[in-house]
């Protein structure tokens, strides 16, 4: 008979409530004398998080022992797969810190000498993980020493830890190989591996292990054939862990989406358990109508045979759970097998607690509609006692004033403006509609006057020390607001005059201002609420407080056109408009869950729409609207993709298209490869797409040139992610690239991305190059 687990979370977060080890990682990067600390603070959040969920009821608690910086990166670690280039680094692995920890941060940080390995999101979130460098004689040696240390303290100190390994699919398709070959054909390997590890965990008394195979919630592979020899070879290598695992027992989890091929995959083996997502694709009205799935109609491959894991509450987004609802999920799911209460996904992805959270102080209503982590567990608990039926009075209670909560958001004037609503249920398709391109073209060609191959840069300028801490003292109120204002208006001046003497074309005024690119509009939108201690793990020691979007979107007042007049009296050249676009809005914040997300999206391109029409008022003749986030949001499985697409277009071009001909719409897009989605720029509409294009030996020009494109483009030719100044040779070269793949009359010259994290020798040295390139091919051009 195998246990069973009543109530879990899927996962946990590490850096800490107070950014503990962010703080200690910091210390230590700066002064590795500092490793005794780093350990200390480390094993004390392992220890009270594993307190925490236990007193609030949990009975079984997911562990991933000290993890310093990212668990991709940890069973790197684990599995002997580090790169090799770290292997000879010096290790100061001693002061309690696990022996391989500086090899893998140079791995993570790279080093003086050595580079980073190449980080990117995890599936659809904002979250950063360490990509797996492998290649085809990767040997696979286990190296457990630091996680079984961790995990014998672990169950010493009596919690009933589940380990979270990842799992062998999922770890190999998100590596990539530096020679080319196929990560996984190193699938069994993995899968043997692990089998070494698992008796070892038996042994000493893990009663669970968890398997982390988020990868099962895609498509796996687009070729039918090898998705079928890929889930066979997974069901293979999981049966041999079963038989590895003696009294343990195995429990897979997916997230991010339907769990259902996770279980059809590997059921009938001795998996004791299956944890998933039952939030994803199912909140009310979020999704359209044919995704969301009637509780009867969940998992079909699930027969009881396993318990299920069912994570109604959801890991990554911050709304209360309405637990009325999930129970009856939870019931229905019951009447076909053990049922146990889990999230949606690991609570990584939310910040730890309400109770901390000053901001929410004067708006208890606001207060009253949220989860944050703690909360969250405290749902699972109640839900857990609700359904074996042990609840208590308390418990009862907590279901009726979650269930006014949810009522109560629904209901509310701040999430349903009457005057917004007329007015989007008035827009048509001629709203998300402009002139064709060759009529725009012409007149803004004359209006602009700009010369061949024009050169810009993609918004920010440097954000030195001294803005930062401009910031800082207005802050903690040693700057007035007027004080503040002034220091920027310098900044911008000082920004303006650079670009003229550097001889750029179209200029900006450099974003000084501007914290963060969504914050910065998040704070002057009603329907959005900042945090201050909201943090959430970004990358390594890295943390974001992602706004809160929980109601009608609209604009109070001007956002950005007062700092484009400032720019704009500086100089005669046109200076552009800057704002962030409604998808990138949506994407780096806590985005409602009551309505479809393309309604909210819509909401935001309204209040860009006015903001663009003013700064056309003030005398903008550009205005760039920002979607580097376009390609994240994009759903995980294949058949999705054209409904996200179809609104993600949509919103854009309904905050772009009130303009007159003669005002030129660019946008900026970054942070992934687009080849795919050139159809979606082109769909875009805007005038000029500037793209980072650099990194990847500018492979976008050929999908430009395949698929015809038309509008202004101006693929990055510098990348501005390396601190290095570019040789003029390289940028000359990448230029005259472009100019092959893309007529002249078409093609702008800018860097990969803005420029606020680089100092201002680089940038200056930098742009010289880049304009000197721009003039060069100019000359061949005009000849
Ligand atoms: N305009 C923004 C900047 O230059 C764009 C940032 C981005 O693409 N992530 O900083
Ligand atoms: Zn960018």
């Amino acid at each position: 008979m195998t246990a069973q687990i009543n109530a879990t979370v899927a996962g946990v977060p590490r850096i800490g409530p107070k950014r503990e080890l962010k703080k200690a990682l910091e210390t230590y990067w700066k002064d590795d004398s500092t490793g005794r600390n780093l350990a200390t603070v480390a094993t004390q959040l392992v220890n009270q998080q594993a307190d925490n969920l236990t007193e609030a009821g949990l009975d079984s608690v997911p562990t991933i022992g000290r993890s310093f910086y990212d668990s991709m990166l940890d069973t790197s670690a684990l599995l002997g797969a580090l790169p090799t280039r770290v292997a000879d680094i010096d290790d100061h692995g001693n002061d309690g810190l696990p022996a391989f920890i500086d090899r893998l941060f140079a791995a993570a940080r790279g080093t003086a000498e050595l580079p980073a390995s190449a980080m990117t999101k995890w599936f659809d979130t904002n979250y950063h993980y360490i990509v797996p460098e492998l290649a085809a004689d990767t040997e696979f040696r286990l190296d457990d020493a630091a996680l079984l240390a961790d995990l014998g303290d672990q169950l010493t100190r009596g919690t009933a830890a589940r380990p979270v390994l990842i799992g062998p699919l999922t770890y190999l398709s998100l590596a990539r190989t530096t020679d080319g070959s196929d990560a996984l054909t190193h699938l069994e390997e993995v899968f043997e591996a692990y089998a070494r590890l698992l008796p070892r965990l038996a042994e000493r008394g893990a009663a669970w292990v968890q398997f982390d195979e988020p990868y099962l919630v895609t498509d796996v592979d687009r070729d039918d054939a090898r998705k079928a020899d890929l889930l066979a070879r997974t069901r293979a290598g999981y049966e041999a862990l079963v038989a590895a695992a003696g009294d343990t027992n195995l429990l897979v989890q997916t997230y991010f989406g339907d769990g259902d091929l996770a279980i059809g995959t590997l059921s009938g083996i001795g998996i004791a358990a299956f944890g998933v997502d039952l939030v994803t694709g199912r909140t009310d009205e979020r999704q359209a109508d044919d995704t969301n799935v009637a509780d009867a109609d969940l998992l079909p491959s699930w027969t009881g045979t396993e318990q299920l894991l069912a994570g109604v509450v959801d890991g990554r987004n911050i709304w209360r759970t309405d637990l009325a609802r999930a129970l009856e999920t939870l019931k229905t799911l019951a009447a076909r097998g053990p049922v146990g209460v889990s999230t949606s996904s690991s609570l990584l992805h939310v910040p730890y607690s309400l109770a901390q959270e000053t901001s929410l102080d004067n708006d208890p209503q606001l207060r009253s509609w949220l989860a944050f982590g703690a909360e969250k567990v405290a749902e699972v608990a109640v839900l857990s006692r609700l359904l074996t039926g042990t609840e208590t009075e308390d418990d009862e209670t907590a279901v009726a004033v979650a269930h006014d909560a949810v009522a109560g958001r629904r209901a509310s004037e701040r999430t349903r403006n009457s005057v917004l609503r007329t007015r989007t249920d008035a827009v048509t398709d001629a709203d998300r509609r402009r002139n064709p391109f060759d009529q725009r073209r012409e007149v803004q060609e004359q209006e602009l006057g700009l010369p061949p191959l024009p050169t810009t840069t993609i918004g920010s300028f440097p954000q030195t020390t001294e803005i930062r801490q401009a910031r800082a003292k207005l802050r903690k109120g040693e700057l007035t607001a007027g004080q503040y204002h002034q220091a920027m208006v310098d900044e911008v001046k000082d920004v303006i005059e650079r670009q003229e003497a550097l001889g750029l074309d179209v200029l900006v005024h450099g974003e000084p201002e501007r914290n963060d690119m969504v914050q910065y509009f998040s704070e002057q939108l009603d329907g959005y609420h900042s945090t201050d201690l909201a943090w959430v793990q970004s990358y390594g020691s890295r943390c974001v407080r992602p706004p809160i979007l929980f109601g009608d979107v609209t604009r109070p007042e001007p956002m950005t056109v007062e700092w484009f007049r400032v720019a704009q009296s500086f100089t005669d050249k046109p200076v552009k408009g800057m704002l962030t676009g409604p998808v990138t809005m949506l994407a780096w914040s806590f985005v409602r869950d009551d309505q479809p997300l393309g309604a909210t999206a819509d909401q935001v391109a309204l209040a860009l729409r006015d903001e663009i029409s003013d700064l056309v008022d003030a005398g903008a003749k550009i205005i760039q609207v920002d979607e580097p986030a376009i390609r994240e949001l994009l759903p995980l499985r294949a058949s999705q993709q054209p409904a996200y697409l179809a609104w993600a277009v949509g919103a854009f071009r309904l905050a772009t298209a009130g303009v007159d001909d003669a005002t030129q719409i660019h946008t900026h897009m970054c942070y992934s490869e687009f080849n795919e989605l050139i159809g979606t720029v082109g769909d875009l509409d805007a005038d000029v797409t500037s793209i980072e294009a650099s990194r990847n030996g500018m492979r976008v020009l050929h999908a430009l040139r395949d698929s015809g494109f038309e509008l202004g483009v101006g693929p990055g030719v510098w990348d501005i992610h390396s601190p290095r100044v570019p040789e003029q040779d390289e940028v000359d070269t990448l230029l005259n690239e472009a100019l092959e793949a893309v007529p002249a009359r078409q093609l702008w010259v800018n860097p990969d991305c803005g420029l606020k994290t680089r100092g201002w020798d680089e940038t200056t040295a930098s742009i010289k190059v880049l304009v000197a390139a721009a003039e060069k091919a100019r000359a061949s051009v005009n000849a």
